[in-house]
């Protein structure tokens, strides 16, 4: 096993969902956990939850679309925790729409969060994962990036399948140089605000029902997987 206790991780889109459930998770396995969003209220409540259990836990105001945002925090986290070992591309949005719609503020919205706030953070964080020779990256895919499922995800899709293709070429190009891992999180439907991201009323409203027939898996499920990868065996290279 990797022994992750006194790691550090930087989570983007900490403040509800996925996010929330991996800081929790990572800090109980005594990971300091850098937790990054937009609403700094939600991010306050999870810092006093986890440091209530005996985590640690430091608040990073960031907005994934703006890039100096994103070096900021992340220079912050360096500095107070002295290295970044893990790193969490999780914030994300799904406003579903249809093509014809042309919601296009909400498409532009979703290409600087999804893909763009991926590659701000990274680009952020592997300068110090290159020179440490170690790290781990998560990049918060989805089964739609895998198959687009219908009329409304296609942009959402899109945007998940670059999240796919990037993780596969950042493994290739830092895996085995630069002893980096990279995994993608690539899940199905799980139980989060995702859908109050949706402009619709009306496509709200079938999200929610189309949601109500199945079993959508509770975040704090993949936030074990993540912590079974993060501690899964390296290989060396
Ligand atoms: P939530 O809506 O609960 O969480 C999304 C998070 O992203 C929030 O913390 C939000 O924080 C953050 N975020 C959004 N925009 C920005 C931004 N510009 N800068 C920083 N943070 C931002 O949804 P989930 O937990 O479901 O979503 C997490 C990831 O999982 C997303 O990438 C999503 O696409 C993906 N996913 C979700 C699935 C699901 O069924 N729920 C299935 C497959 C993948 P704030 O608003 O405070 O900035």
């Amino acid at each position: 096993m990797t022994d992750i206790r006194n790691k550090v991780a930087l989570i983007t889109g900490a403040s509800s969902g996925m996010g929330a459930a991996t800081a929790r998770t990572l800090a109980e396995a005594g990971v300091k956990v850098g937790i990054a969003a937009r609403r700094a209220d939600r991010l306050e409540a999870l810092k006093a939850e986890i440091e209530n259990k005996g985590g640690r836990a430091l608040v990073l105001e960031m907005d994934v679309a703006d890039a100096a945002s994103v070096n900021a925090g992340a220079q912050k986290l360096l500095d107070t925790y002295g290295s970044i070992d893990i790193l969490c591309n999780n914030a994300g949005l799904m406003p579903v729409s249809h093509v014809d719609e042309f919601k296009t503020d909400e498409w532009d919205r979703m290409v600087d969060v999804n893909i763009k706030g991926v590659l701000n953070a990274t680009a952020a964080v592997l300068p110090q994962m290159i020179e440490q020779h170690s790290g781990h990256i998560f990049n918060t895919s989805s089964i739609a990036g895998r198959k687009v499922f219908g009329p409304g995800f296609t942009v959402y899709s899109a945007t998940k399948f670059a999240v796919t293709a990037f993780s596969e070429g950042l493994r290739m190009e830092v895996g085995k140089k630069h002893n980096i891992r990279v995994t993608s999180i690539q899940p199905g439907v799980v139980a989060t605000e995702l859908a109050e991201t949706t402009s619709d009323p009306a496509v709200r409203e079938m999200l929610h029902d189309s949601q109500a027939q199945l079993r959508p898996v509770d975040p704090s499920e993949i936030a074990d997987a993540l912590l079974f990868a993060a501690q899964a065996p390296g290989h060396s290279t």
